[in-house]
Formats: structure tokens, sequence, C-alpha cells
């Protein structure tokens, strides 16, 4: 490995400490913290990971975090009824509806109820009216994931100006804000997916790589360019000790690791990117803890901006 490791998780500390003294005069001026409340639909093993995390973190800086939990069998219309009730509630300025939905709740059940969502409370960036405004590069509510990349890539020093950006990946919480947000930081921008025709001669001209696709080491070292900064947004998990062999070798610590675990996350970059990238974000410990990190700060933010709101009504 010979790529500087950009640690996600120090900034997302980092960041995370920032927010506190914001958190603090939020709560001197308005006489209650920010307050973030999360619906769970269903009993999605890793989904309660990722929530009971988000709400710890809240709490940790000072912030209000409540979870709204419905039965795996709950109506569309009793989530919508939750989404309401967060949007009229005064204590909370965050809503973020865990992904994914039960299947049972039928097909565009998920963008029906990010449609339901207050754009004011929107921390995820997900309805129309904050995606429009990403468009246009007046978003004060940008998606998570993309935005910690931004962080990561900006506060390691990373130029984007003029940069050529190569995104795969072209989902709407990830891929198409992320194409968005390093355009408007003057980057020059490919979208890749799964119909681009010879991906790697794309992706080899790419000086700031952002793998966004899903699938395990699927970004080999020769589709990289030599001294490339390379994001890895992919979380994959990984139960079978051969593969883990084949992909780190059997010294690796990550054998240890599914040994004791049972599984392991891995990323969408093969570990052999190491040697050719430049930079590296690493999985875990790279994306992941900016994630939640970003939800904060826009808890925060639309804590502040509907405070500003109020005041001038
Ligand atoms: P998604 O909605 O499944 O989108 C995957 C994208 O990859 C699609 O645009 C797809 O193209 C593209 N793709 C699939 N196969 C491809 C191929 N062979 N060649 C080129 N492109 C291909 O996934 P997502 O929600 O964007 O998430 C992507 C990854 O990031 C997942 O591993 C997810 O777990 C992870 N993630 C991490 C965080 C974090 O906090 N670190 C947050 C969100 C997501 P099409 O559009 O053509 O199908």
């Amino acid at each position: 490995m010979s790529a500087r490791i950009l640690d996600g998780a120090a900034l997302a500390a980092a960041i995370r400490q920032e927010l506190q003294p914001r958190v603090k005069a939020f709560a001197a001026r308005a006489g209650r913290p920010p307050g973030l409340g999360i619906v769970l639909v269903g009993t999605h093993a890793p989904s309660e990971i990722y929530v009971r995390n988000k709400l710890r973190a809240a709490e940790e800086i000072g912030c209000r975090a409540d979870l709204v939990r419905l039965p795996e069998s709950a109506t569309l219309a009793e989530a919508l009824d939750a989404v309401r009730a967060l949007n009229g509630s005064s204590d909370h300025d965050g809503i973020l509806v865990q992904d994914p939905l039960p299947p049972g709740m039928g097909p565009g059940a998920g963008q029906e109820i990010f449609d339901t969502i207050d754009p004011a409370k929107d921390v995820d960036g997900f309805t129309p009216v904050n995606a429009g405004r990403l468009v246009q590069n007046r978003a004060e509510l940008a998606p998570c994931t993309p935005s910690g990349v931004i962080e990561l890539l900006e506060r390691s020093r990373v130029p984007l100006a003029g940069a050529h950006a190569v995104v795969v990946g072209r989902s709407d919480i990830v891929g198409k804000p992320m194409a968005l947000l390093l355009l408007h930081r003057h980057a020059t921008v490919t979208i890749c997916h799964s119909r681009t025709t010879d991906l790697p001669s794309i992706t080899r001209q790419a000086d700031v790589l952002v793998a966004a696709v899903g699938r395990t080491a699927f970004i080999r070292p020769e589709w990289v360019k030599p001294g490339a900064v390379v994001v890895d947004v992919g979380i994959n998990r990984l139960t079978d000790r051969a593969e883990v062999e084949r992909l780190f070798g059997p010294e690796s610590t990550r054998v240890a690791d599914v040994d004791r675990r049972g599984s392991i996350l891995v990323g969408d970059v093969h570990p052999a990117v190491g040697a050719v990238a430049g930079a590296l974000s690493p999985v875990p410990g790279g994306v992941g803890p900016l994630t939640i990190a970003l939800l904060l700060r826009n808890t925060v933010t639309a804590a502040e901006v509907r405070a500003t709101w109020s005041a001038l009504r």
C-alpha cells in the first residue's frame, strides 16, 4: 500500500466536535436542543445497527434523537402518518426514514414517503425540492454520503477545480448528488453506470475516482490512473473466508476478523488499488462515519434555518 489513507473516521470526529458549539448556541437560543426523528419500519438487521449508531451519535453531540418504530406489517398510510407527525412536531428539525422499507409496503412506497417529508426537515436531502436546489447549487440540505465525500476531499486538500472526476454509480442518494457536488466545485465530471461501455478506459482518466456501485472489489488496480485519488463509498458484507483470503492475502488481519466475527465489511475498490492510487479512503473507516457526521450537520443546519425563518415570521 503506497496510497495516502483518507481517514474518514478522524475527520468525522472533528466534524462532530465542530458541531458541539453550534448545538449549544442553538439550545441556548431556542430553549431546546436540535431534534432528529428517525422512522424505522420493520426488522432489517443492518438498519437496526445504522439507526442505533445515528441515534447515539446525535445524542453524543447534545441533540435530541427519537426513534419512531413501525412493525414490518405497517401500511403505507401508517408510515405516512408517522412522517406527517414529525413534520408537525416543533421539537424535531430533521426527519430520516431508514431505507430499505419492507417490500410488502409496495412499489413506489419509498418515493411517496420521502416526498412527504417537509423539505425544511429533509436531512437526507432526498425530497424533490432539495434535489432541485442541489442542481441549482443552492442546497442547504444535500445528501449526507456525497457531502461527506466532498468534506473528505476538500479537507485532504485534493484539488477539484479542473480535475477530471469520474463517479461510478448514478443512484439518487449517492451517484447523482455526488456528481453535482463535484461539478459545483468545478470538476469535469463523468458519470458511469451499468450500461457504460468500456468502463476501465473511463476510470483510468480519473484524477478523482468515486466508486458507488455496491459490488465487492469491483474497481481493479489496472482501472486506476497512477496517483489518482480514489474514494470508496461501497459497503459490502463478506462472509466467505476464502474470498477474504483471496482479496487481502492469507496473512491479513481481515482474515482473522472474518474468523472472529463471521463477516467483514469491504468496499467497491480492490485492495490492490492501494498500490496504484495516490490516496484512498478505507472501508470501514472512510466514507461511512462521514455519512453520520454529515447527517448531524444537516440536523443542526435544519434547526438553525428553521429558527431563523420562524423568527422572521
Ligand atoms: P445502488 O442504488 O444499487 O446504485 C448502484 C449503482 O452502480 C447504479 O447506478 C448502477 O448502475 C451502478 N452499477 C451497478 N453495476 C455496475 C457495473 N457493472 N458497472 C458500472 N456501474 C454499475 O447503490 P447506492 O445506494 O448508490 O450505493 C452504492 C454503494 O454505496 C453500496 O455498496 C452501498 O451500500 C454504499 N453506500 C454507502 C454509504 C456510506 O455511508 N458509506 C451510503 C450509501 C450507500 P445502473 O444505474 O445502470 O443500475
